[in-house]
């Protein structure tokens, strides 16, 4: 049902007019996100308050209204887009880092704070936060807890979730909740703060983390290897993994990757190279040359055909130049895209490659693989072929083998996108009978009359806000 004009007046008292707007061509900035879906939002809210939040809440719980919260509209599986219609919460106006305690290593954030801004502000006190998703440089504090977002550093140093101390979450109701708290260790009651970590935005809207920090590492190194066969790759990183040494990063990019990236933007490897590893290790001054020279030692020994090696800020950008071309380098291939991210333990990922190299093969498609080797967590980018969009339904039997494949080799279908929109057909896939009711119940529980995010998740909240 269409919202009332009441409704908004309601609205424009609660936020002031100036932070609600209903016109269409402001409410289409609001309408997408990195999957290219477009769902038009009836209003856009921007609350300044953790108050204006519950009071917009309180108000579409009553009147059946869906809202769905937004960081910066980076998600990849449609987690921000209002497919019920209803309310988009812009978080924008949470936009403040409260406070860094160099003493208790915490910083208490704002949501819509930008990942790399909380980064910058906290190196200058001489500490570290660590997830890093490859969005860092536009996507929320808010958005990355919502996804426990992943990043390069999590081979190391793990994702959001290990991060995160506490939360100030608003419910579907209005109630205003407090969990965990700032210190070290804290086992009183549940622990909600991890299951609303993750929750895409459907349990709760946060409006208020406490995060844990790190000291900052002195020094790093990066070194990049070109190999000439994925399996020699892939033993290299099990190598790498099974001496002990725990790099910051390691990722790894495929054949078809390469190419796209040597036609895109060459980087000069090897004409023969079939596979990349980009591997950084950090840590006190004194005490990293000794692992990075036992990584190097790894990938002679496993016949890689180029090994560069980089001390200084400029070269290690130098080195990273291959790993952030891939993704604008894939647009050269075909505007068609379907980009998953599977992940499987991370002995497993040569076979994983090797059925998804069997998958292209047997669709004619371009597949193009890249990612977090040392976790195991692969960006699969299933390509439209020669046929362009009358490849799409190809693309998607293409991407069902693929999430098949991962199932069996003991993966998950998502490593850090989430589920949203995107994957909701397939949650079934990893989750049992038994699993999925416990959390549709949850989410009842909650969000009794499904107003928050409705549609995401859970394949059967898609056709209403009211049908569970
Ligand atoms: C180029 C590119 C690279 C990327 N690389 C990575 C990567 O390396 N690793 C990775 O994990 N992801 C990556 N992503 C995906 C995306 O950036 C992350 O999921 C990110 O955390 C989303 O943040 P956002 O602020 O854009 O959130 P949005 O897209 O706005 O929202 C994402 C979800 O969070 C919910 N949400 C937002 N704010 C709140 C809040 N305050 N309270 C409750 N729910 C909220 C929304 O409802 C939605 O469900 C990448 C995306 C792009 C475009």
């Amino acid at each position: 049902m269409p919202m009332k004009s009441s409704h908004k007046d309601a609205l424009r008292d609660i936020v002031g007019a100036d932070h609600f707007t209903d016109a269409q061509e402001e409410c289409l900035c609001y309408a997408y996100d990195a999957t290219r879906a477009q769902y038009l939002p009836e209003a856009v809210v921007f609350p300044g308050t953790t108050q204006e939040v519950a009071d917009v809440l309180r108000l579409a719980d009553t009147h059946r209204i869906p809202v769905v919260p937004r960081g910066a509209g980076s998600g990849f599986s449609g987690g921000a887009l209002p497919v019920a219609g209803g309310l988009v919460m812009a978080m924008n106006r949470f936009n403040r880092i409260r406070s860094i305690d160099t003493d208790n290593l915490v910083a208490e954030v704002e949501p819509a704070v930008v990942t790399a801004h909380l980064q910058a502000a906290v190196e200058k006190k001489g500490l570290f936060y660590p997830p890093d998703p490859a969005s860092y440089t536009f996507s929320t504090i808010g958005g990355n807890i919502a996804e426990n977002s992943g990043g390069m550093r999590a081979v190391k140093y793990g994702v959001t979730r290990d991060y995160v101390r506490g939360l100030e979450v608003v419910l579907p109701s209005g109630e205003v909740i407090h969990t965990g708290s700032a210190c070290a260790k804290d086992v009183v009651g549940y622990d909600l703060t991890t299951l609303f970590v993750g929750s895409e935005g459907t349990l709760g809207v946060v409006t208020l983390a406490t995060l844990r920090l790190l000291p900052l590492p002195e020094a790093k190194q990066t070194l990049t290897a070109a190999f000439g066969s994925m399996a020699a790759a892939a033993r290299t990183v099990s190598d790498v993994i099974g001496r002990g040494i725990v790099p910051t990063t390691l990722e790894f990019l495929d054949a078809p990757s390469l190419q796209a990236v040597e036609r895109y933007a060459p980087v000069g490897l090897p004409a023969e190279a079939q596979a990349f590893l980009l591997i950084e290790v950090d840590g006190d001054a004194d005490c990293i040359a000794g692992p990075m020279e036992r990584v190097r030692r790894v990938c002679t020994e496993n016949g890689a055909l180029q090994i560069r090696l980089a001390r200084e800020k400029d070269e290690q950008e130098e080195l990273w130049r291959a790993r952030r071309a891939v993704s604008p380098a894939l647009r050269s291939i075909s505007p068609y895209k379907m980009n998953e991210d599977i992940v499987v333990p991370r002995s497993r990922i040569p076979e994983i490659i090797d059925s998804i190299q069997k998958t292209a093969r047997r669709y004619d498609l371009p597949i193009v693989s890249f990612g977090h080797a040392g976790d195991g967590n692969i960006h699969v980018n299933v390509m439209g072929g020669t046929r362009g969009e009358a490849d799409v339904p190809k693309m998607e039997r293409a991407v069902d083998d693929i999430f098949q494949a991962t199932v069996k080799l003991g993966g998950r279908i998502s490593g850090e996108h989430g589920i949203g929109l995107a994957k909701q057909p397939y949650i079934g896939l990893n989750l049992d009978a038994p699993t999925l009711a416990l959390s549709r119940q949850l989410k009842r529980t909650l969000d009794p009359h499904n107003i928050l995010n409705p549609g995401k998740i859970f394949p059967q909240e898609t056709d209403s806000a009211s049908s569970f």
